[in-house]
């Protein structure tokens, strides 16, 4: 055994051999090893039912689905080895109009990366399929460029192209411990010798926490029992096969919660149930190899019966068959897919549910992450880093059996789960519930997503289309407009970096300069080599050598990663940078509205003028009793502050403002109403807007990037688009003539019919009467006024660039509170 490697695979499933036949493939086959504790596919991966499906609603995933089978298509050209690749194609039924909207949402993504996708009507539905019942069906979504694989052809196929490139392949050897020695090389010890490696990656399917539990990482992933049964031969389809027909489409009927395929002569069907358990809670046994389940057939039932009136034919056969295997699962059903936090160089390609279709993309860009330092694609939904701490053992098996039972509910953009919550709650959440508030999730926070008022009941309408909230948040944003709103951002990331060497080290992490005086603000971003925006940091100086930064809530994780470790490389381990966690330790209220200014100087001593307190600043007060860090920013353009505190104080500062408050008309508001709010401004967001896959000069955040200041991340790769001309940019619009659905991003943009680019968001601005969307289009499309047209649901809108911050464009409210300045 080679003792030494440049990367170690752990798992010998599709998905490890993927990114081992992809690190060889970026030259560095004679360098990487796969180990394997049993055979090729001994995990999960032998008993999948093989389906290649391309739909999916995430930007990242369609992606790696998309590339997936592209590839597996040439690998028989390449290995020499059949991988029973059969494009027989895939067709989803929809049963209600909702659904259509789904289809529709989820074509624009496919068509804004690629992916081939056909309405059809339920006679074309009947005439694909003639031993499909279509009542009851209001159309159906088709996908012509996929269908299903033989998942162990397939690894194998991979594997010999892996060895082909020199890469080597240790089957029956287990990785029994992980260690980094002081050097930051590993050492993987096998009962047959370690090999000391750069990088490790774990593809260990349903040992991921155990592999995790080796270098300290608590992985958020763990397996549901998954089943699907195999019939006997239907005569209908044996005598199809012998009449020369073609093999039928990948029936999926989403509101059954099913799919069905052929399979010699007979039937598969695949239900995805409710009720189905988590399993390996504790980790499979150490020798757990090709294991299946009991069958478990009365939860099955409820999908039989579907199936049958759906296919009457499904229910004329016995079952041969029935596989129960487990299945990897995180909490949101994506992979993690991507570095592991804290850690440097051990990588994870876990959590794969759909691993036979994402193996392929996910080894890819894995690769490329490894080998250049940062992934071509923009990987957020699939980050490692999305989820945090708070992804307890019974969190996951609340939220994966949840995730589990939801693979073929609607997913509505403003989808809020329901499985493990409320988990993190700030203090006012009981005070915001009263006041009505409807409540999202964000890293295991509750935050007021909107509040129910004038009656309504407070419970979410999900829908692709402006739903009942949608009054709602009007009534909020004019509220906000007019007199003053409070919002709970306590979800906000936060933390502190002090030191003698903390300035350096952070000029050099993000594009801007620093603020320089003291309480000074500006808004910074940490960028990726290639000059992407990775992260968005507020940061506050608070003496020379202390500063405050804070980021959004999602990515506290990400954020704080990415920083530590440039900062362990900065000071290859001396004291002169000091990291400081705060996020769960301060509260946020965001004050918001022209009253905000004579509100907080009610409750505060401290002068609150533009004098003293101008824009872009922050000052240490006291808000009735309570310590409170006030930062004069905001997300929704109007005269505020952030009021950052100890999480013990934040009743008793919500309680004196909203005393304070009364007669000017302070409400809280909620997430969709800033979300509103932001793109009157057109502020951008980290993962729409800002991301990994456009350059800040792209994302049009020239003002915050300093070119001219010295070395920083990503400032070479800036000066070189700079100089080649950049690719694209980024756009307002204004989109004409909807009156009952925006843009929610991943929409088609197109000029004469070719498509030009994508809405990367969108929402209706109550301040301006007017649909927006922000997009990302070719440079010779940004001009203003140029028109386009923009795919929302399906259809085609009118759709102009206008300039940026179609509200108040001259910041005059922000700045005074008023519509000019004083
Ligand atoms: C019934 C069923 C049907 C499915 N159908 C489909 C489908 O139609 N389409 C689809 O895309 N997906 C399907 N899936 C999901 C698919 O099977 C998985 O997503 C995929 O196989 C995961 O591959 P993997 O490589 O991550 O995991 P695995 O195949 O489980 O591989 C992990 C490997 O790691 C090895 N390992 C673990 N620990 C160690 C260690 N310490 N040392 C050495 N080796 C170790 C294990 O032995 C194992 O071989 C199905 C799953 C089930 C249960």
């Amino acid at each position: 055994m080679k003792t030494e490697a440049k990367a170690v695979v752990i798992g010998g499933g599709i998905v490890g051999v993927s990114t081992l036949y992809h690190l060889a493939r970026k030259g560095w086959g004679d360098e990487v090893v796969l180990l394997e504790k049993g055979e090729l596919t001994s995990g999960s991966t032998w008993h999948a039912a093989g389906l290649l499906p391309l739909f999916n609603m995430s930007y990242s995933v369609g992606q790696l689905h998309r590339y997936s089978v592209e590839l597996y298509q040439q690998l028989e050209a390449e290995t020499g080895q059949d991988v029973g690749f059969r494009k027989v194609g895939n067709l989803r039924l929809a049963m209600n109009q909702d659904r259509m909207d789904e289809y529709h949402q989820y074509a624009a993504t496919a068509k804004t990366i690629g992916v081939n996708v056909r309405f059809l009507t339920p006679d074309e539905v009947g005439g694909l399929w003639p031993m499909c019942v279509t009542d009851g069906l209001v159309g159906a979504i088709l996908h012509p460029d996929d269908g299903y694989i033989q998942p162990a052809d397939l690894t194998q196929a991979l594997a010999r192209g892996a060895r082909a490139r020199g890469a080597t392949i240790h089957r029956n050897t287990t990785v029994l411990g992980i260690e980094q020695t002081d050097s930051g090389r590993w050492r993987v010890v096998t009962p047959d010798g370690e090999i000391h490696c750069e990088h490790v990656v774990s593809a260990t399917g349903n040992y991921a926490r155990r592999t995790g539990a080796m270098v300290g990482l608590d992985i958020p992933v763990m397996p549901v029992q998954h089943q699907f049964i195999v019939t006997e031969p239907h005569p209908e389809l044996v005598a199809r096969r012998d009449r020369g027909e073609p093999e039928m489409a990948v029936l999926r009927e989403s509101d059954g919660s099913w799919y069905l395929r052929e399979e010699n002569g007979g039937f598969i069907l695949g239900p995805y149930e409710k009720g189905a358990p988590c399993c390996y809670v504790d980790g499979p046994r150490p020798d757990a190899e090709y294991e299946l389940f009991q069958e478990d057939i009365d939860r099955l039932v409820p999908h039989i019966e579907a199936a049958i009136a759906r296919v009457p034919a499904f229910g004329e056969v016995g079952f041969k068959k029935v596989y129960n295997g487990a299945i990897a699962y995180t909490p949101d059903g994506n992979p993690i897919v991507g570095p592991a936090w804290g850690l440097d160089n051990f990588w994870l390609n876990e959590g794969h549910s759909f691993g036979i279709t994402a193996a392929g993309g996910a080894g890819w860009q894995l690769a490329e992450w490894i080998v250049d330092g940062e992934p071509t694609v923009d990987m957020l939904g699939v980050e490692p880093r999305r989820f945090g701490d708070y992804v307890s053992k019974a969190y996951l098996m609340a939220k994966n059996e949840e995730a589990y039972a939801s693979v073929f509910t609607i997913h509505f953009p403003d989808e809020e789960r329901p499985a493990g919550r409320p988990l993190r709650t700030a203090p006012c959440y009981g005070r915001m519930k009263e006041r009505g508030a409807v409540f999202g999730q964000k890293f295991g926070w509750e935050r007021p997503n909107w509040f129910a008022t004038d009656g309504m009941a407070p419970e979410d309408d999900w829908s692709f289309r402006r739903s009942h909230w949608f009054e709602a948040v009007r009534r909020e944003v004019d509220n906000v407009t007019n007199r003053v709103g409070l919002l709970d951002m306590t979800s906000f990331a936060k933390c502190r970096l002090s030191g003698p060497r903390a300035e350096a080290f952070l000029d050099g992490f993000v594009a801007n300069r620093l603020p320089a005086k003291r309480g000074g603000i500006a808004l910074c971003h940490a960028l990726s080599p290639g000059g992407g925006i990775h992260s968005e940091f507020t940061i506050c100086r608070e003496s020379a050598d202390s500063f405050y930064l804070v980021s959004a809530g999602a990515w506290q994780r990400l954020d704080h990663d990415y920083l530590l470790r440039q900062l362990r490389r900065f000071t290859e381990g001396d004291r002169s940078v000091q990291f400081t966690q705060l996020s769960g330790a301060l509260g946020v209220l965001v004050l918001a509205g022209p009253q905000a200014r004579t509100l907080l100087g009610r409750v505060t001593d401290a002068d609150c003028s533009d004098a003293a307190f101008p824009w872009l600043s922050a000052r240490e007060i006291v808000v009735g009793m309570a310590p409170v860090k006030a930062m004069r920013v905001n997300y929704v353009g109007e005269l505020g502050w952030e009021l950052h505190h100890p999480l013990e104080y934040q009743n008793h500062i919500f309680d004196a403002l909203f005393k304070a408050g009364d007669d000017l008309g302070l409400q809280p508001f909620g997430i969709r109403a800033m979300d509103s709010m932001r793109f009157e401004k057109s502020y951008r967001m980290v993962g729409t807007e800002m991301s990994i896959e456009y350059s800040a000069l792209e994302s049009g955040m020239d003002r915050f990037v300093r070119l001219d200041k010295g070395a920083f991340t990503g400032r070479e790769a800036l000066l070189a688009q700079r100089d080649a001309g950049l690719k694209n940019r980024l756009v307002t619009l204004e989109v004409i003539d909807v009156d009952d659905a925006d843009a929610l991003g991943n929409n088609a943009l197109s000029c004469d019919g070719e498509v030009i680019g994508r809405a990367t968001g969108g929402n209706f601005g109550f301040r301006v009467e007017q649909s927006l969307a922000l997009g990302m289009v070719r440079p010779e499309f940004a001009e203003m006024g140029q028109a386009l047209e923009i795919e929302i649901l399906g259809r085609n809108y009118p759709a102009r660039v206008i300039p940026d911050s179609p509200f108040d464009p001259g910041n005059h409210r922000l700045r005074t509170g008023s519509d000019a300045d004083d």
